[in-house]
């Protein structure tokens, strides 16, 4: 038997069909609320889009450690046998929520663990490294790849001229031409948590971690052809293959491994260990196993589980902490407040975002779309003498410092002696990749700043990639065809057409 449909109060309502309105063809009446509150909530069905990692898909799953890293870490979740459910969310970073899954951009590899010890997220990408260093530079970096104020055009100009005046974009954008830049699907790439973290153990004592997740369905890439191919006939290529996937009974699964450095290893390391355009390489630190993650279920509603799901790098839990990385620092308030921003201030009661395997018991209070509360005898401060929640530094795990001292400085200086923004892209080129790796890399760069027309900017692009392999840069500059339609200036507009009416 079919119920009758109600109002968003619980009412039955008379039709979907027809407005009440003063005869067949009269004007409608005000008193229709319900055709007024069907079309009020249909406006408000969008929460603001991310203003990056907009694109995406995810599903539910479950990490199993299945090796004893508890000589590094006392995290719960990572304690030889423990298996936790979890959440992942991958991404492109620059396109909109309807842009196609298949441009060359880096991916996110968003994850929620539901532990014993509270939500502890890890909030990655698929490459190891990032375009910049500091995050005050982090808004300049994504208007320029973004879209010009006035044409509303993404724009390879904009994008060039952004990358050779920071050169130590250099890493990332070198791998983001080669292959690895278009994964054939989200379950045929890596994952990495990218910066550095500290990991403590039940002793007290503290290490350097960086996070490697290694696809189980091995690495795999589209062509430059093949992704324009789809972009166009299927924009959600790799939504579908995720959730088709998963529907079918073909789990993906990552080996997740860790590279720890001792923390007085720090200092001294040949590189910045806390720049994040760096790797640390396999050979000073190799990697270490520590479990599986297995995506196994689709979520029910994408917008409530996957569009609501709010990720931040802040949410650690005991064992497991920041470090000085200034990328990290910058997004550990960034993504708290885009969330606050986009989805409401108690984001974090929503299903996908609360705790599952402990209790939330904080004197948070009130706020917009606030609907759980505890009993009106429990204090909502601290401290208090009427029994209330008390804040508990050894429970906490609250010995994640680290030290630093120094003057208050804005600068990027260290000592550490191989720290430049091309040496570690050079060897990727030149001892990582293969020929035909290498001949798909020129070929996408010179494709790529082949779409500059300000003279000035192409030539900086060609002195770019010398700075990383000179035999590359040579190879990108004989590949590119001359600029036909100059532009003399650096202004944001591109080249105007005269409209066609
Ligand atoms: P290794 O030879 O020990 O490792 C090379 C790394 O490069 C592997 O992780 C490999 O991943 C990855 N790789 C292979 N092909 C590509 C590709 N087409 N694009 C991007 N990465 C690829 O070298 P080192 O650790 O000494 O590092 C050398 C260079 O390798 C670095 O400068 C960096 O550019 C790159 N790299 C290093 C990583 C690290 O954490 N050390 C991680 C990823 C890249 P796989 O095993 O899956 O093939």
């Amino acid at each position: 038997m079919t119920t009758p449909t109600t109002n968003s109060v619980g009412t039955p309502i008379a039709s979907d069909a027809h407005s009440q309105s003063v005869g067949a063809d009269g004007a409608i009446a005000l008193t229709d609320h319900y055709l007024v509150e069907k079309l009020a909530q249909f406006n408000r069905e969008r929460v603001p889009e991310r203003v990056v990692h907009a694109k995406g898909g995810g599903a539910y799953g479950r990490f199993v450690t299945t090796h004893d890293v508890s000589q590094y870490t006392r995290a719960a979740l990572f304690q030889p046998g423990v298996e936790t459910e979890m959440l992942a969310r991958f991404s492109t970073v620059a396109g909109e929520q309807g842009s196609p899954d298949t441009w060359r951009d880096p991916r996110g590899f968003s994850l929620k663990f539901y532990t014993t010890e509270g939500n502890y997220d890890l909030v990655g990408n698929n490459t190891p490294v990032f375009f910049i260093r500091d995050g005050i530079k982090f808004p300049d970096f994504i208007h320029s790849q973004k879209r010009l104020p006035g044409s509303n055009l993404r724009d390879n100009d904009m994008q060039w001229d952004f990358w050779t005046l920071s050169p130590e974009s250099a890493h990332q954008v070198t791998w983001l031409m080669g292959d690895r830049g278009l994964p054939k699907t989200w379950r045929h790439m890596d994952g990495f948590g990218s910066h550095t973290y500290q990991w403590i153990n039940a002793a007290g004592e503290r290490f350097w971690v960086k996070y490697h997740f290694k696809t189980n369905q091995g690495n795999d890439f589209l062509t430059q052809a093949e992704a324009d191919q789809l972009a166009g006939s299927d924009a959600d290529h790799h939504i579908r293959d995720l959730y088709a996937a998963i529907e079918d009974g073909e789990f993906p699964s990552w080996t997740l491994s860790v590279q720890v450095m001792p923390y007085e290893d720090a200092v001294s390391y040949r590189f910045n260990p806390f720049d994040l355009t760096k790797v640390w390489p396999h050979g000073d630190y190799p990697l270490i196993e520590v479990g599986q993650m297995t995506l196994d279920r689709n979520p029910e509603n994408y917008f409530a589980e996957i569009e609501q799901a709010a990720f931040s790098p802040a949410h650690f839990v005991p064992g497991i902490a920041a470090s000085p990385d200034k990328m990290l620092q910058a997004r550990i308030f960034s993504y708290a407040d885009a969330q606050r921003y986009r989805v409401g201030a108690n984001h974090a009661e929503l299903p996908v975002n609360r705790a599952r395997a402990t209790e939330v018991d904080s004197y948070d209070k009130d706020g917009q779309l606030r609907h759980t509360f505890r009993s009106p005898s429990r204090p909502v401060y601290a401290p208090n003498s009427f029994g209330g929640p008390a804040a508990d530094a050894a429970a906490a795990g609250d010995d994640r410092g680290w030290q630093s001292d120094g003057e208050l400085v804005r600068s990027a200086v260290t000592l550490h002696p191989e720290d430049d923004d091309f040496g570690q892209a050079g060897t990727l080129v030149r001892e990582v990749l293969s020929d035909p790796q290498r001949e798909r890399l020129v070929a996408n760069i010179v494709g790529h700043v082949g779409k500059t027309r300000v003279p000035e900017i192409r030539e900086r692009a060609i002195q770019y990639w010398k700075s990383v392999d000179a035999g590359l840069g040579a190879r990108i500059e004989a590949g590119l065809t001359p600029i036909s339609e100059a532009r003399t200036s650096l202004a944001s507009e591109p080249v105007r057409t005269p409209a066609v009416f």
